[in-house]
């Protein structure tokens, strides 16, 4: 399996640049636990530690503090000074070749709530009007791109029967993840991805 970095990377793209090479631990790898699918487990593990993000999307986040404060509950820090790190890292998935991680505090990831779900999101799908506020690699999930490679994350495995994996798994990813794969994959690029995979 790839090797990880302490938090989840971020990539953002559009569709003219969804040029990635995909590994082949897709095509291996099932959900460990077909009966557990990420959307229905999750309980927010996956958001511990926080995520990196691009700075664009870090300043698509700040163009919204107002009514990201209003989302959040008492245990959320509401000022936005103490949402990202202050340290930067060079990455070539990011946009622009830079990334910043959100800060964590014992809740995990500043914009999960005491509920276990991410006010990014909730904002989002209240008000379709609004921009993706959610981290795109945040969306991916349990997916993720190294070196611009769609590849499976670890993140959670062995921790998270939702999120864990087992070679030829009862429960293929191709077949689990569309909603993941669509968030880096064109249609197109993913009817090709199912067929190369046997599953047209
Ligand atoms: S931005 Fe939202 S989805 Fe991403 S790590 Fe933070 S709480 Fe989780």
């Amino acid at each position: 399996m790839a090797t990880r970095r302490k938090k989840r990377a971020d990539v953002d793209v559009n569709e003219d640049e969804r040029h990635y090479t995909v590994s082949e631990e897709l095509f291996e790898y099932g959900l460990a636990d077909p009966d557990q699918l990420p959307a229905k487990a999750c309980d927010g593990y996956c958001c511990k530690s926080g995520v990196f993000l691009s700075l664009p999307h870090r300043d698509l986040i700040l163009e919204h503090v107002e009514i990201i404060q209003a989302e959040m509950d008492d245990i959320q820090p509401k000022d936005p000074e103490e949402w990202f790190e202050e340290e930067t890292e060079k990455d070539e998935d990011f946009q622009g070749g830079i990334a910043i991680g959100t800060e964590a505090t014992d809740n995990g990831c500043v914009f999960l709530n005491a509920a276990g779900r991410c006010v990014l999101q909730i904002l989002t799908m209240k008000d379709p009007s609004l921009p993706q506020l959610k981290p795109f690699f945040c969306r991916l999930f349990p997916l993720t791109v190294v070196d611009r490679e769609l590849t499976y994350d670890d993140h959670c495995e062995g921790e998270m029967v939702c999120c864990s994996v087992e070679e030829e798994g009862p429960a293929s990813l191709i077949d689990t993840c569309e909603y993941e794969f669509l968030v880096a994959l064109t249609p197109k690029q993913f009817d090709e991805l199912k067929e190369r995979a046997g599953h047209n």
